[in-house]
């Protein structure tokens, strides 16, 4: 694990210091992502040699909620960044599903050996639980639903527990599906996907749930993965067509949906583009938000990702007295969310991402 500490920036006091065992809030307030972030702390545990930085953006609509990633950073530095970065992400994305959550977001700061482990993520629960409830941590890239297990061992701030409400995905991909039907509705004035030629992007745990919707719902799919396994199980099971990554650009296409990683909406790709609608659950897809401009100028209708890929938070929101059904049932709500965000960016003539940031601020608000 490489570990450099950013020594440029500040810490106050220690939360918690058994010397060996240590949070400490630091003074993130000059850094380039700060948005008036609650609190980032730093938590470092000797015995584990777990390094692990916790972002609290905003809790006006309750405890901040949000996966923890374990990730390969290259520094301290990186990982603060995205701890900032993701916290507020998960903020807006609470508050725009009316969700009693507020922002937050744990990265684990490089990925321990098989032997150490368990002992990482009995220490980051011990280190969650020392916030007494102020965040509530779940799974996200690089964990599993068993780690998350293993931190429950020491905190009960844990959602998304796999006996619980188990995987996000299908919830994911039922969200997604319900904001591509929004987004016929405004486009075509049916939600029929009878026809249309649909490409999904990465055929994982959301896109393979997605497809199947798609695929009943008579949609014409293609697509695209690294994994040629699962292009061709997509092929079988939905008589997809299947295509290739360097075949994307300039496809005859009704509806992009991104579900592999984020940043695949460029100017390059964008300007391309001959299809009407753009909606996928993968995070982060604008390149930049100027990106986000240029689809709507281009009248495209873009579903902001955040928006769109909410089924997964929206489920383990129904935890502890979990019933799938009742979180089916508001997860299918991202389609009245969606309805609502596309009649406003026209009737104001403004991006949908922009919209979509408007609506999280007004909800943060109450
Ligand atoms: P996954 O890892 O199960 O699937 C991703 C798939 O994309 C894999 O099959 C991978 O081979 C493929 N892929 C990667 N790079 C690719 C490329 N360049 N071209 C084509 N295929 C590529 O992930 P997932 O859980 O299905 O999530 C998909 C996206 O949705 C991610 O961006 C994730 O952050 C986002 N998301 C997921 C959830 C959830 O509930 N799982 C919730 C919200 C957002």
């Amino acid at each position: 694990m490489h570990s450099v500490l950013s020594q440029e920036i500040p810490s106050s006091e220690p939360l918690l210091d058994n010397s060996s065992f240590r949070i400490v809030k630091l003074d993130v307030s000059t850094h380039v992502d700060f948005d008036h972030h609650e609190a980032v702390y730093r938590c470092q545990d000797d015995e584990s040699g777990l390094i692990a930085f916790i972002g609290i953006h905003n809790r006006n609509r309750g405890p901040a909620v949000g996966g923890c990633r374990m990730w390969n950073y290259q520094s301290e530095a990186d990982a603060i960044t995205d701890a900032l970065r993701l916290s507020k992400g998960m903020t807006y994305k609470n508050s725009v599903s009316s969700l009693a959550f507020g922002g937050g977001k744990a990265v684990i700061f490089g990925v321990p050996s098989a032997e150490k482990r368990e002992l990482v993520l009995e220490a980051f629960g011990r280190f969650v639980n020392t916030l007494e409830g102020r965040y509530y941590t779940a799974e996200d890239v690089g964990i599993s639903p068993k780690d998350m297990s293993i931190v429950k061992r020491n905190t009960n701030f844990v959602y998304g527990l796999s006996e619980i409400s188990g995987d996000p995905s299908p919830f994911t991909a039922f969200g997604v599906y319900q904001g591509i039907k929004a987004a016929c509705e405004k486009k075509y004035g049916s939600d029929s996907l009878q026809g249309k030629r649909v490409l999904v992007q990465g055929i994982g745990h959301v896109g393979y749930y997605l497809c199947e919707y798609l695929h009943q719902d008579g949609a014409q799919l293609l697509v695209c993965d690294l994994n040629e396994k699962a292009c061709e199980k997509a092929k079988n099971d939905f008589n997809a067509e299947i295509v290739f990554s360097d075949q994307l650009f300039g496809l005859a296409i009704d509806i992009y949906a991104p579900c592999a990683l984020g940043g695949t909406l460029s100017a390059e790709f964008v300007n391309q583009f001959t299809g009407d609608i753009v909606s996928g659950a993968a995070n982060n897809q604008l390149v930049t938000p100027a990106i986000g401009d240029l689809i709507h100028e281009k009248g495209v209708l873009y579903a902001p990702d955040y928006v769109i890929n909410a089924g997964g938070i929206i489920n383990i929101s129904f935890e502890p007295d979990y019933s799938s059904v009742a979180a089916k049932q508001r997860v299918a709500k991202i389609r009245t969310t969606l309805r609502d965000l596309f009649e406003r960016s026209e009737s104001e003539n403004v991006p949908t991402y922009r919209v979509a940031d408007e609506m999280a601020l007004e909800n943060l608000k109450q």
